[in-house]
């Protein structure tokens, strides 16, 4: 213990823990964790790698360092977040005219501009907020899980209830759950950039270092939210929550949301050009104003006025809002969004290249066929239940008859880290459904399994890795022997010999494997290979090397996973949206292209049959012909991480925007690169998910379909919304530019152009965000990139709107002040009759082309509840005395409003007719190019 004391103080903070009486730790004090010894860290901790804590610990240290879970999180203060929504251009303008107006000594116009842009950032800042929230929150709901020991025995537990003194297992792809004092590593290697910036992965070692190295090289330690990119490793929690090294710097990765997306930053382009356009016009308006000999303030006002008309101020928050509903529509389909930009780019989503393995099919495993010892062997059952038999032909299998056959099985047991298990009649694994199907067909055989593992308890593991395509395990016993098990290619590389039946070792006959392999995978089978070696003896642990060479091939097992049905209707419903899907996967070339069959996949055929590229094959083409080649096949086998990452690029090179899904370590990359990296969430690696953009909670293919059908939809809404905001724009800019003209008085005064601009976007615009998706959604091709929002068509219905709405309110305010009505009259009816007709245009843009008669009345009700509510308040500002002070509006009579009215059924009516004849062409063209 003197060396506690010795030592500066740079470890984490420890508190006593009085119950269980661990006298060695000394309150308040921080330990240099990573100088001590593994013993000195468990002593102190009081735990031994062996049983962990007990349950009584746990709940004891529980209450002293409470959960894992880090409560600071650095982000931008409330205040500077809100301060940021003024920090817009167009705010700008309505700031100045604030001043403006001050100086006019219009008191009222100034504190309602002022109003309306404090409201305006309320409001922003409240959406906003709760887009960030909502986009955190499901980001956190994905619960990070951690392998422990706890009395005795090997558990899986949500990461949060870790405590100190923990033993915890990571490996590859896990994310470091809390700060660990690292006590026995293989090769572990650790991705530290969330915490020291250096994207070089260190190498772990479980020995001491010196007291004072800096975080960087503590290699001893391996710290929370920092990712195992190699190898496997076990540790004692010393550190949690709060107390990590993460916690302590107070930020935690990934925290920092982006609300930019494309869309939002060509608005933003968008709002800057109409900037410059506003002021110019509006230098131009005072310009004529001051020639006409009129007073500055009247000028000034008029100016005002324009720039406030024309400026969409909702249109920012409004797209932002209308994707952060997005993500929360996509959640309840179970897809997580984890960037808002991926609401956007899934509705452009032109090409989805797909795992297999879990994703298109249903990862439900069961060896059907063996074939050991030059025997073939068939198992009957489904499923993970152990029952079935073993048979050769139509008879039972004499086991003790082929020492071959008795030896794959036992590879497949030993080699194995999952588990069948019945729950309530159901039969279930724990872990990977290729080794659960193995130790199913192991006991089908009716072995021992209890008796083998005290017989041969396993002393090491390599564990399976995509990359290396194996596993093996070593055993001790007698002799130490390692089992082995991995693809064909993987196992056939490293053996000579084969077990023959009765258990005498022969030349390993390569091609006539591989002519069985082949005849088993167009079956569609996943071939798995066993092999096994004896050790030297003594031999404790096992690397790469072991297994470099000299294995004796055992038998393969040939396993059934059947295609998702959800999946096959799904890649029917992408093909039919102009979507192509690819199946990218580690398995044979053979097993991927007869499943990519069955699941109906469209590509490059030979002989009637789909063409698998593999890996190797990659290899040899150049990036040139790749950019051909990927875009042709649609399989794509034995396919490793860094080649996805070159698929991804060579189909983007073709313009292509690729949703591209990945769970393992080195998928980061490919997935990073794709415009939608869509990470596994139950296969998932903690490496993955963290570099997606997107994690798919039930690993199925059909959700990505829903996703891209729900980002259309998105995408869609926002179209109509903004095809619905701009005429009023235009319509407002118009009349002002038109009053200046004719130099008659503004139809509308620039605090009613506020009233209708803010109550308007918010009262009905938003309510477009319910629409629901659009009939034929997926019958249609995505959307080009590069495609402007507003297609020709939808820009000449912006113009006609625009006009209508400028006609209308400017002939009913001249009709107002001839039949003697007072200029405030006059101005409240021109100020109704935009809001009454926007409320009519509403329902013609629930549907971008469809007329309003084909809409469905009753399918989004919060369009009616909207205009009900936009009625109610333009009743206030008509009729309640104070809005008509703050406002310049007056009171109206029943002729007026029915006018107004008038009005807004006439643009109903036109724009509808313009939609009629529009969607019959639409759908005559249709109707022949069909
Ligand atoms: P996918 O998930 O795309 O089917 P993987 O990368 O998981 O591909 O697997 C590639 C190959 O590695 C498989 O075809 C199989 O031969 C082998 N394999 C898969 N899982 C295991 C495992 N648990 N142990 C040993 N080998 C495995
Ligand atoms: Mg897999």
């Amino acid at each position: 213990m003197n060396t506690l004391q010795e030592k500066p103080y740079t470890g984490m903070r420890v508190r006593e823990e009085k119950t269980t009486g661990s006298k060695a730790l000394q309150p308040g004090k921080q330990y240099p964790w990573h100088s001590m010894t593994p013993g000195e860290v468990m002593k102190l901790l009081h735990v031994t790698p062996e049983a962990g804590l007990t349950d009584e610990a746990v709940a004891k240290r529980r209450e002293l360092y409470g959960r894992n879970i880090m409560t600071k999180t650095k982000q931008q203060s409330a205040f500077v977040r809100f301060m940021l929504q003024f920090h817009q251009p167009l705010i700008y303008i309505l700031l100045a005219a604030t001043v403006v107006t001050i100086l006019l000594e219009e008191y009222t116009d100034a504190i309602v501009i002022f109003a309306v842009v404090f409201v305006n950032a309320i409001i922003g800042y409240v959406q906003e907020s709760k887009a960030l929230e909502a986009i955190d929150a499901l980001a956190k709901s994905m619960t990070a899980r951690a392998q422990v020991i706890r009395n005795g025995q090997k558990q899986d537990i949500n990461a949060q209830e870790l405590v100190p003194g923990d033993i915890v297992f990571v490996q590859s792809g896990d994310k470091f759950p809390a700060d660990v004092r690292m006590v026995h590593e293989r090769d572990l290697k650790v991705d530290e950039s969330a915490l020291t910036g250096e994207s070089v992965a260190v190498e772990k070692n479980a020995a001491p270092v010196a007291p004072d190295d800096v975080l960087g090289d503590r290699l001893s330690m391996g710290f929370s939210s920092t990712m195992v990119t190699y190898g496997h490793g076990r540790g004692v929690v010393v550190a949690t929550g709060d107390n990590t090294e993460v916690g302590k710097i107070q930020q935690s990765i990934s925290r920092a949301q982006d609300l930019e997306t494309p869309l939002t930053r060509k608005i933003k382009e968008f709002s800057h050009l109409l900037l410059w356009v506003i002021l110019g016009l509006s230098a131009v308006v005072f310009a004529v104003g001051l020639l006409r000999g009129e007073g500055i303030g009247e000028t000034f006002m008029m100016a005002v006025a324009l720039a406030v008309g024309s400026i969409p101020e909702g249109l920012p928050v409004a797209v932002t809002i209308m994707l952060a509903l997005g993500v929360s529509k996509m959640a309840a389909r179970r897809d997580i969004i984890r960037k808002l930009v991926a609401v956007e780019t899934l509705g452009s989503t032109n090409v989805i290249c797909s795992d297999k393995t879990g994703t298109l099919t249903e990862n439900q495993m069961t060896v059907q066929q063996i074939v050991a010892g030059g025997k073939t062997y068939t198992l009957t059952g489904l499923g993970y239940r152990p029952e079935g038999e073993i048979l050769d032909g139509e008879s039972q299998a004499d086991l003790t008859s082929n020492h071959a056959l008795k030896q794959c099985l036992k590879a497949g047991m030993l080699c194995n880290d999952s588990n069948v298990k019945e729950k309530e009649g159901l039969w279930t694994i724990e872990g990977d459904p290729t080794e659960g199907a193995m130790v199913v067909a192991f006991r089908k055989a009716d072995f021992d399994v209890r008796e083998l593992e005290h017989k041969q308890p396993r002393q090491d593991t390599i564990p399976f890795e995509s990359e290396y395509q194996y596993m093996a395990t070593l055993h001790g016993g007698n002799r130490p022997v390692i089992y082995f098990k991995g693809s064909v290619e993987a196992v056939l590389e490293r053996c000579n010999m084969a077990m023959q039946a009765n258990g005498e070792l022969s030349q390993l006959d390569k091609e006539e494997i591989n002519r069985q392999v082949e005849e088993m995978a167009s079956e569609g089978l996943r071939v798995l290979a066993c092999a096994m070696a004896e050790a030297p003896e003594g031999t404790k642990d096992i690397t790469h090397e072991h297994t470099k060479s000299g294995l004796i091939f055992l038998g393969l097992q040939g396993m059934i996973d059947p295609p998702r049905q959800e999946a096959i209707e799904a890649v029917k419903l992408c093909q039919k949206a102009g979507i192509d899907v690819k199946m990218i996967t580690g398995d044979h070339a053979i097993t991927a292209a007869a499943i990519a069959t069955q699941i109906g996949l469209k590509g490059r055929q030979e002989n009637g049959k789909l063409v698998a590229i593999t890996g190797r094959e990659l290899q040899q083409i150049g990036d040139r012909e790749l950019e051909e080649v990927a875009e042709q096949t649609s399989v794509f086998a034995r396919v490793s991480p860094d080649q996805k990452l070159r698929l991804v690029k060579a189909l983007q090179a073709r313009n292509r925007v690729v949703a591209m899904t990945g769970d393992g370590v080195n998928d980061g990359p490919a997935l990073k690169q794709a415009n939608i990296g869509i990470a596994m969430g139950i296969t998932g690696t903690e490496v993955a998910k963290e570099a997606s953009d997107m994690v798919l909670t039930d690993d199925n293919f059909s959700s990505i379909e829903g996703a891209v059908e729900e980002g259309r939809s998105v995408f869609d809404n926002l179209t109509k919304f903004i095809v619905w905001t701009l005429p009023t724009n235009l319509g407002e800019g118009l009349i002002i530019l038109v009053a200046v003209i004719l130099g008659t008085q503004l139809p509308v005064q620039p605090v009613q152009i506020l009233w209708i601009n803010m109550s308007t976007a918010v009262l009905l615009g938003l309510t477009l965000a319910f629409e629901p998706k659009e009939p034929g959604i997926m019958d249609r091709p995505p959307r080009p990139t590069g495609e402007p929002i507003l297609t020709r068509d939808l820009i000449m219905r912006t113009l006609l709107v625009g006009s209508l709405i400028m006609m209308a309110g400017f002939s009913l305010y001249l009709y107002e002040i001839k039949q003697g009505a007072s200029t405030a009259e006059a101005k409240t009816v021109a100020t109704t009759v935009i809001v009454v007709m926007e409320a009519f245009y509403l329902l013609s843009c629930r549907s971008l082309v469809r007329p309003i008669l084909q809409i469905g009345f009753f399918t989004n009700p919060w369009v009616y509840y909207g205009i009900a509510a936009m009625f109610f308040f333009q009743a206030l500002f008509i009729y309640l005395p104070l809005l008509n002070t703050m406002f310049h509006s007056s009171p109206l009579d029943a002729m007026q409003l029915l006018r107004i009215f008038g009005a807004g059924v006439m643009l109903l009516l036109i724009v509808s007719t313009e939609k009629t004849i529009r969607f019959r062409i639409l759908t005559r063209k249709a109707g022949t190019s069909a």
